[in-house]
């Protein structure tokens, strides 16, 4: 009987699936090798401590949002004039992703997803009700400006998310063709900078110059992917709207307190996200020296590869205990994504690599 009460339209929805493979070396989520110093985790468990455990968090997220704008004029060496009321924190960027549909996509509204691209903004758009609309990339996963936007406007599409460096290609879309983008699409456009410390730019300081621009943040692929933090970024117009559809209460305590600690560390998470880029160079030049595999390029902490044979490599890699990213279809069907990870666990892929292809 209560078959009755299911939603009709979300009956052949796929869930997002997080598989446990059991392998050692694990290098399929994008996530950073490095966790924090030992010194940084001794002030982490002495906040931990200080929580005032049976009062509600910061509806605002007040002191990590402030700190995490510190952060990023530090980081990215951008002059950002912007306070607080541009920013609102999340529990992961995920929270907001689903926030920007619910405040801007109505049941049947159209939502444009250039693709490939991070699943989770198609399946956040079916949960509302909104209709994704996927449109391929070009060859090489390139972007063709005045098509994509041609498409996103005969769409009457009323977001339109990029990510950028993209996941799960690893390439980038050039400053002045998002800003075309920007500029040409008659919709909400997401700039999603999840992996923007290894690309080393940002638009943030670019949202109050558009009305349609919004950025989104996370502090998950800079080693703090525990805690689910995320950031949106945006003029106050679309803030306001935002705000309407924001939980209260949605960051918790413990997850603002550990990242305001970490912010102030920019330091810290340079010297990490340096480690990852030179193991990204290092397993670059190690992949171009075996045979028959097509390399993207990448700006991000991880590479995607095209193989002949990429369903049996990914069987062999998982019986040998690494498990990177296998897609099985369409654009992607013989590619994998490999996270960078730390120079052993990059050799033993590499090895393996090796061993299936360069015979
Ligand atoms: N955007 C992109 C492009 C991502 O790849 C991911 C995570 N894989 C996210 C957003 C979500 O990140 P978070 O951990 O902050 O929810």
């Amino acid at each position: 009987m209560v078959d009755n009460l299911f939603r009709e339209d979300l009956k052949d929805y796929e869930s997002y699936k997080v598989e446990d493979k059991g392998c050692k070396v694990v290098l399929d989520a994008n996530e950073s090798f490095l966790n924090f110093p030992e010194e940084l985790h001794e002030q982490l468990s002495q906040t931990v401590k200080d929580i005032l455990y049976n009062r509600y968090p910061d509806a605002y997220s007040s002191k990590v949002c402030d700190l995490y704008l510190k952060y990023i004029k530090d980081f990215y060496k951008v002059n950002i004039n912007i306070n607080n009321q541009n920013i609102i924190a999340g529990n992961g960027s995920d929270e907001l992703i689903q926030m920007i549909i619910s405040a801007f996509a109505s049941e049947g509204d159209n939502i444009a997803i250039p693709v490939p691209n991070f699943s989770m903004y198609k399946l956040y758009g079916q949960i509302a009700g909104a209709v994704p609309v996927e449109i391929p990339l070009e060859d090489d996963f390139k972007t063709d400006v005045n098509k994509l936007s041609e498409k996103v406007n005969a769409l009457n599409a009323k977001v339109l998310f990029i990510s950028n460096p993209n996941n799960p290609t690893g390439t980038i879309i050039d400053d002045e063709d998002l800003i075309r983008i920007i500029e040409k699409c008659n919709c909400i456009v997401v700039i999603d900078e999840a992996y923007g410390e290894f690309y080393g730019k940002t638009f943030i300081d670019k949202i109050m110059n558009y009305d349609n621009l919004i950025v989104l943040k996370t502090c998950s692929k800079m080693g703090l992917a525990a805690i689910r933090l995320g950031f949106l970024l945006a003029n106050n117009k679309i803030m306001e709207e935002i705000k309407k559809v924001k939980p209260p209460y949605n960051v918790n305590t413990v997850t603002q307190e550990i990242g305001a600690l970490v912010l102030k560390h920019t330091d810290i998470i340079k010297g990490n996200i340096n480690k990852i880029t030179a193991e990204r160079e290092y397993v670059i030049n190690e992949l171009k020296s075996i045979n028959n595999i097509k390399l993207y390029p990448t700006y991000s902490n991880f590479v995607l590869i095209e193989i002949d044979n990429a369903e049996k490599i990914y069987n062999d890699l998982i019986k040998n205990g690494i498990s990177v990213r296998y897609f099985g279809k369409g654009q992607l069907k013989n590619c994998l994504r490999i996270t960078f990870g730390n120079r052993t666990e990059n050799n033993s892929l590499i090895s393996r690599l090796k061993e299936n292809l360069n015979k």
